[in-house]
């Protein structure tokens, strides 16, 4: 239901068709990383459409390879593959099917995947989703995936059985209203699938791409998953998806299991490796620790100030302000102020701006953040101040 029209973008900046700017702390829901049409994306993608636009997967293309080799290195010291397809519902289902391909041998299908959890809107992804509302209208759904709470080990080791092949989280819950999951728990999650000999499978769509301060926000626990998925940031906008999976299921997709026609063509893997780049280049990994720490120190005095704010969390530059209402009204009410946020999961503001948001635009930010706080929940003016 968009209410906007955008027409213009350059780093934490975008314009609508009457020529507005916003400040833009959605980033197309986690997706300019490196902020709206980085030039060196932009160059990377016009070279590469000039020069090969798509091949297929019938042939090697150079990008493809290098970007492979790249994720692999990221994530699993070089001994990883890739598949390349378009989007984070399309790399969920290739998570899925490789985890299904590896069980099937042993008649293991089933996935456990948690509450309030988002993996996208094919029929197999929001089977796999724990929210009721992306699956409502849409039934009956494909079988095979089971649902336990979030943070709680011994939910997810209950709805353990023989048909388990692997257990799907999302170590940082996006849509679900930026919720991390705790050390203990993805810890012992992933003991739990080494002792009952399950896959451990990681959504990174959402919390990946240097988001959270590491590469992959799985980092932050010393877990390694058996493969994960990444979209979103991964072409800064251009569409592409990519299962990466560890040694354990490198082998396991052979050629003609799995496939794409539009996976991983040219300039998707341009744009991907220009995104990389500039990540790397200018730091932005850790930019987005150290900034997200800057931001999220200046919204925790929010909470004691507005009755209403009660908690911030999240992790890096992946920030959400949770307040003890519908938090709509005050999104539309930033929006209209030239501040660009999120409202997720009824009550939380997602904030989730460019890694490379300067501090005077997270300054600039805040400041909006406050004055329609302060408009829409403040404390209601002192008698006398009324009548000043
Ligand atoms: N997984 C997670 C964690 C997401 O946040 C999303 C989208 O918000 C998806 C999967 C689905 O990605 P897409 O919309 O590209 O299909």
């Amino acid at each position: 239901a968009p209410n906007l029209a955008l027409v213009r973008g350059r780093g934490t900046k975008v314009w609508d068709a009457d020529g507005k700017v916003y400040l833009d702390f959605v980033s197309g829901i986690a997706v300019v990383n490196a902020g709206h049409c980085h030039p060196r994306v932009v160059e990377a993608i016009r070279e590469q459409v000039g020069t090969l636009m798509h091949v297929s997967n019938l042939y090697y293309t150079e990008n493809e390879a290098r970007l492979a080799e790249k994720l692999s290195k990221l994530a699993y010291e070089g001994k990883g593959k890739c598949f390349f397809c378009n989007s984070g519902a399309e790399a969920n289902e290739g998570l899925i099917k490789l985890a299904r391909l590896w069980g099937n041998p042993e008649g293991r299908y089933e996935i456990i995947c948690m509450d309030n959890s988002f993996h996208g809107r094919t029929l197999a992804t929001a089977a796999a989703t724990g929210q009721e509302k992306v699956r409502t209208g849409f039934e009956p759904m494909p079988e095979g995936f089971r649902h336990a709470a979030y943070n709680d080990l011994e939910a997810v080791r209950a709805q353990v059985n023989e048909k388990t092949a692997a257990v799907l989280l999302e170590v940082v819950q996006g849509e679900g209203g930026v919720i991390p999951a705790e050390a203990a728990f993805v810890q012992g999650l992933r003991a739990l699938c080494d002792e009952k000999n399950l896959l451990l499978l990681c959504d990174e769509v959402q919390c990946g791409m240097g988001r959270t301060g590491r590469w992959f926000a799985f980092q932050h626990y010393d877990v390694l998953p058996d493969a994960f998925c990444l979209a979103k940031a991964l072409g800064s906008g251009y569409p592409i998806g990519a299962v990466v999976a560890g040694p354990k299921l490198a082998e396991t997709f052979s050629a003609g299991k799995h496939a794409s026609t539009f996976g991983g063509t040219p300039p998707a893997c341009a744009a991907a490796l220009a995104t990389l780049d500039v990540i790397e280049r200018e730091r932005l990994v850790k930019r987005a620790e150290t900034i997200g720490r800057q931001l999220r120190e200046r919204l925790e005095p929010l909470v004691a100030k507005y009755e209403h704010v009660t908690e911030v969390r999240g992790a890096g530059l992946m920030l959400g302000l949770v307040m003890d209402r519908p938090v709509k009204p005050l999104c539309s009410r930033l929006t209209e102020m030239g501040l660009l946020t999120l409202a997720t999961a009824e009550r939380v503001v997602r904030l989730l701006p460019p890694l490379n948001v300067k501090e005077a635009e997270i300054s600039e930010g805040l400041e909006i953040l406050d004055e329609a706080l302060a408009e829409l929940h403040g404390a209601a003016p002192a008698e006398e101040e009324k009548e000043a």
